[in-house]
């Protein structure tokens, strides 16, 4: 089958075309620059190549080899997108520099040239194909699992457009003309499905980054940047399946502000909010950066710690000296920052569940004991496989199973 090479640059340049204003239209609407970026190079490319191919003859060898800069400045606009997309800044001497490159070679090489012109123009635009794989491939956010793929399709792009070059004396031998015939329509359904498979990849990469933003959007606490609740029980979940494999202990932490609602009676909710995020601060500035912690409550932090008992006793009393020894004030009066805190060590394996159960419990004793101390658990609590088989044994003990807090008094009902 002979295709026509003229008119697959036509429906190259017309594919462009409607790719860029998709993705201009779409970058504008999202607000998302890179977007915008890719359009206006999808733009810039089809304009180039429809020109060349349409209005080449008539504009003579030079304008040809012209609008060819064009062409590459385009390429340098695909690399600078995936840069932006990353949050990289645009480098424009790296845009330019293709154009550049190419009008030296055109001027300092003599016009019968032609072939290493060819070598030179393939080469700048694979070395933006592998600069754009780059930075796709770079991307280093932990969510985006389709990296490769984006790193891939720009490296065979660059790779077809070097094919020529590679296979020169082998196209020479099959005859001058059928061979570049043969590269010109490869190169131009290859633009086709290039142009085509960029956008596609683009768009995985666009609902991928959505996805990841609201997934911690859902797990992650507005005003203190903490996990929430949610996030919380997620996260502390696979670091006790972590811990329990390499038969560690976790040690459960409840944190709860001491005299929380007479801070926001007397210096009103916003004055309370900001106390909520000292005390996040504290917490992250007072434990290690592997610990885990989260708000899981109005005024109710937790944090999780793969580490024994003792150890997070220590930690514990860090945060609550900390959190005393603020100072903070609000309209000159002093506030005073004091928390309860309930803490539950378990053998490796023990859920979360059953931990902050325990640390709950520590946590009503600390109130009890009159606020502003560390409590422990009284006893490590049972997972709850071996809660399941004491209580078949009959040497459980009676499970705690409702906390009531009134206003001023808790009061805890045992199971019936
Ligand atoms: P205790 O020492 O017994 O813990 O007393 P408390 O006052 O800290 O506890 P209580 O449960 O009586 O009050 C908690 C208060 O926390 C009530 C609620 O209005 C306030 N609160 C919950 N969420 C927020 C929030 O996001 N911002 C502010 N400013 N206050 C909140
Ligand atoms: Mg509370
Ligand atoms: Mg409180």
């Amino acid at each position: 089958m002979l295709l026509d090479s003229s008119t697959l640059y036509l429906v190259a340049t017309l594919v462009a075309l409607m790719l860029g204003a998709m993705l201009l239209y779409f970058g504008r609407h999202e607000n998302i620059a890179a977007l915008s970026w890719w359009g206006f190079a999808y733009l810039l490319g089809g304009v180039s190549v429809g020109l060349w191919t349409l209005a080449g003859p008539l504009l003579g060898e030079l304008p040809m080899l012209a609008l060819n800069a064009v062409g590459f400045v385009s390429c340098g606009m695909v690399w600078t997108a995936a840069r932006v997309f990353h949050g990289r800044t645009p480098i424009w001497a790296g845009v330019l520099s293709g154009a550049v490159v190419w009008i030296a070679a055109i001027f300092v090489l003599p016009p019968e040239a032609s072939s290493l012109r060819i070598t030179i123009g393939a080469g700048i635009v694979a070395c933006y194909a592998v600069l754009t794989a780059y930075e796709l491939g770079l991307e280093r956010r932990k969510s985006v699992q389709h990296r490769w793929p984006t790193a891939l399709v720009p490296l065979l792009h660059g790779l077809v457009l070097m094919l020529p070059i590679l296979l020169g004396d082998f196209l020479q031998a099959d005859g001058a003309t059928s061979g570049s015939h043969f590269g010109v329509t490869a190169f131009a359904i290859e633009l086709v499905l290039y142009a085509i498979g960029t956008v596609f990849l683009i768009f995985v990469l666009v609902s991928e980054r959505t996805v990841a933003a609201h997934k911690v959007a859902a797990s992650c606490d507005p005003l203190t940047g903490l996990f929430n609740r949610r996030g919380f029980s997620e996260a502390t979940g696979r670091m006790i399946e972590r811990e329990a494999k390499a038969g560690r202990p976790v040690t459960v932490m409840i944190f709860d502000i001491d005299h929380f609602k007479s801070i926001n009676d007397r210096f009103g909710h916003p004055a309370g909010d900001e106390v909520l995020k000292l005390f996040a601060t504290v917490i992250q500035n007072s434990l290690r950066i592997t610990d885990l912690t989260g708000r899981i409550g109005g005024e109710e932090f937790a944090a999780l710690l793969p580490c024994s008992l003792e150890e997070a006793m220590q930690a514990a009393e860090r945060v609550r000296q900390n959190f005393a020894g603020c100072g903070i004030e609000v309209d000159d009066a002093p506030v005073a920052t004091t928390v309860s805190i309930g803490v539950s060590g378990g053998p490796a394996g023990t859920e979360l569940d059953v931990l902050l159960a325990a640390a709950d419990t520590a946590l009503y004793q600390a109130k009890r004991g009159g606020r502003n101390r560390v409590q422990s658990a009284a006893e490590e609590p049972l997972s709850l496989a071996q809660g399941r088989k004491a209580t078949a044994a009959g040497l459980a003990p009676k499970p705690i199973v409702r906390v009531t807090r009134t206003d001023a008094v808790m009061t805890m009902e045992a199971a019936r």
